[in-house]
């Protein structure tokens, strides 16, 4: 697959953009995001390679909530290839490196929804990077309800030998 710079034109990267919609997708419907990897909606634009983009959020939680996605149009995360998995695994340390540093946090939280049911708006897989300023009225970061329950051991063999053995046929 070709590559795109910073000198991309606008039909470079809607070429890149739709063959990529034709090589992953096969008729899922473009979202937004497809549209601000192709150009064709403005973002504060942060990294982007072969294989990922990186923007700012336009609803941040915090100063520096930035969005990491595969250009492949997966919808959820199971749903991605193990070659935009990687891409991502190997861009998440540095962007958050780079978005402490730039927003003075030194907290953050990393957040990826799938399911509308799990408050995934956006149907492109992605991941929130959200700087955490604890003392801050406004734009703290994320806040999290955590109802933990409590794990019996009975529950706990039969649920690790199910999740073993699904895994097994991945
Ligand atoms: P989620 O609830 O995990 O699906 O989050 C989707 C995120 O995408 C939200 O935090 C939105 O603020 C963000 N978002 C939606 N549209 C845009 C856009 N055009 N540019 C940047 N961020 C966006």
């Amino acid at each position: 697959m070709p590559r795109l710079s910073e000198g991309s034109s606008i039909a470079d990267r809607r070429t890149l953009a739709a063959r990529s919609v034709i090589r992953y997708s096969r008729g899922m419907a473009e979202t937004i995001f497809l549209k601000i990897i192709a150009g064709e909606i403005p973002c504060h634009k942060i990294y982007e390679d072969d294989q990922v983009f990186a923007f700012l959020d336009i609803g941040p939680l915090s100063s520096g909530h930035t969005l990491l996605i595969p250009k492949e149009p997966a919808e959820t995360l199971d749903q991605l290839s193990d070659e935009s998995a990687a891409a991502l695994g190997r861009m998440l340390p540095r962007l958050s490196r780079a978005v402490l540093k730039a927003s003075g946090a030194t907290a953050f939280n990393v957040l990826q929804n799938n399911g509308a049911s799990a408050h995934q708006a956006v149907m492109h897989v992605h991941f929130h990077i959200i700087p955490r300023f604890p003392d801050s009225a406004e734009g703290a970061g994320l806040g999290i309800e955590w109802p933990a329950g409590t794990l019996d051991n009975e529950t706990g063999q039969r649920l690790a030998a199910d999740i073993t053995a699904a895994l097994a046929e991945e």
